[in-house]
């Protein structure tokens, strides 16, 4: 089964294709079969991808996949939540993971409550009609600490410590981070509910 990932972030594309791997499905993303960026209007990950899974069945005729993922900051009272790819832009820098960082690091000078979860939402539908589209979430809760450590994974994985392996989610595997992270989590029900409800008959 062909599945377009309704994304063409790379760091995504890595650990979903290799978490989705035992069910056999090639995930190709959106950008190589032509599908411009959907808008992302809503106010929870949720509704996003959904909107995001739809576009792209839309656009390519294929079951398509959607990963709504950000950061929640405690102190900010769980923003910058759906807006989180765009953080660094409200400080006035371009758009990108290592400005993300940068302003977020910023941001949070001189806070003592340095909680912050890194939140998946998973959407998969068969076409754009699909009445029963999929769902997964997955949820992970670190600290934000002073300085960013480490060099894997992308996005504010080098700012994710996780005080329970005394590392960032950026000093991890590959392998690592797909066993604990929110993605890894949303991903490993997804693999279930694709095998229950789509594959069962195949
Ligand atoms: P979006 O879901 O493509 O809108 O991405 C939301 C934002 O969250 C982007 O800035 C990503 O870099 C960041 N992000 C998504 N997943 C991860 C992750 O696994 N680790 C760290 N940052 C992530």
């Amino acid at each position: 089964m062909k599945l377009v990932l309704a994304s063409n972030n790379a760091g995504k594309l890595r650990e979903l294709q290799s978490m989705l791997a035992p069910l056999g499905v090639t995930l190709i993303a959106q950008g190589e079969l032509g599908v411009p960026e959907a808008p992302e209007p809503h106010c929870t990950f949720l509704e996003n991808a959904l909107a995001k899974a739809r576009h792209a069945a839309e656009h390519t005729g294929l079951a398509a996949l959607a990963d709504d993922a950000g950061l929640c900051v405690e102190a900010f009272g769980g923003l910058p939540g759906v807006d989180t790819a765009y953080y660094a832009t409200q400080f006035g820098y371009e758009k990108g993971d290592a400005n993300n960082v940068k302003a977020l690091l910023e941001q949070l000078q001189g806070q003592v409550d340095r909680r912050a979860a890194l939140v998946s939402t998973l959407v998969a539908l068969r076409h754009p009609k699909d009445p029963q589209p999929l769902v997964a979430t997955g949820r992970i809760d670190g600290l934000i600490p002073l300085a960013p450590t480490g060099t894997g994974g992308f996005g504010f994985d080098p700012v994710m410590w996780l005080p329970e392996r005394g590392q960032t989610l950026a000093e991890l595997s590959n392998e690592e981070k797909n066993a604990v992270s929110h993605r890894g989590q949303a991903s490993r029900v997804m693999v279930d509910l694709i095998r229950q409800q789509w594959l069962k008959h195949a």
